[in-house]
């Protein structure tokens, strides 16, 4: 697929689905794709981006920052404390809040610079004992904490189980969303960001429908 198909796509569901026109932010997922792959894109004008790893996104992003201006990065992967600063220089919004600590040091490097990347919550909603975010039951606790500590919460964000259907994920993400006030909702990959879309993903996050399968 070309990126233009995946717009097409992603601007068709949301009129199947009654959403505002324009309301879903595609993240093009560039990890482990090879460069001149994110170049393409990039040629083709898209400025928003995603990453798993802290140090893979320092390798290749200041560079393409230098030749086609400023791009939004998000960071979608786990993030250790002890990488948070660099996340903060590099990236627009962080999708993987999910433990006390992180929030702890982010809230404290925000004093200390006067700014913080926008924020979602991870939430592990498929309570999967691998898989990185907050337990559903953990979930309004965890965000009154963030809130607390003046944390820039955009919303909820989700994996769901491989081998379950994403629907049932989705649908719980956005009542735990609704119920804490929270607008954003980052959730959708290449197999299913359209039924993402139907309910009411504002952040779809598509790499290999985009960039073809990685390395
Ligand atoms: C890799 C990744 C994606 C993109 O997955 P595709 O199936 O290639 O679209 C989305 N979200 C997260 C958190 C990822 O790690």
């Amino acid at each position: 697929m070309t990126l233009s198909d995946i717009t097409a796509r992603i601007d068709h569901a949301e009129k199947q689905a009654d959403r505002t026109p324009g309301s879903t932010r595609l993240i093009a997922v560039s990890k482990m794709q090879p460069l001149e792959r994110v170049e393409a894109v990039l040629d083709q004008g898209h400025r928003c981006f995603g990453e798993n790893r802290v140090q893979e996104a320092a390798g290749k992003w200041p560079e393409f920052r230098d030749r086609f201006g400023p791009v939004d990065l998000h960071l979608l992967g786990p993030l250790q404390t002890n990488k948070a600063r660099q996340a903060f220089d590099l990236f627009q919004v962080i999708h993987s809040l999910d433990r006390p600590k992180l929030a702890q040091t982010l809230a404290r490097l925000a004093q200390e610079t006067g700014q913080c990347p926008d924020l979602f919550i991870q939430v592990n909603t498929g309570e999967e004992p691998q898989k990185a975010g907050v337990l559903p039951t953990d979930v309004d606790g965890f965000v009154a904490e963030c809130q607390a500590l003046d944390l820039p919460v955009l919303g909820l964000m989700c994996i769901p189980p491989a081998e379950e259907e994403p629907s049932l994920h989705f649908a719980l993400l956005a009542k735990m969303a609704a119920r804490n006030g929270l607008a954003g909702l980052s959730m959708g990959m290449s197999g299913d960001f359209e039924t993402a879309i139907s309910f009411g993903a504002t952040h779809v996050r598509v790499g290999s429908a985009i960039f073809g399968a990685r390395a």
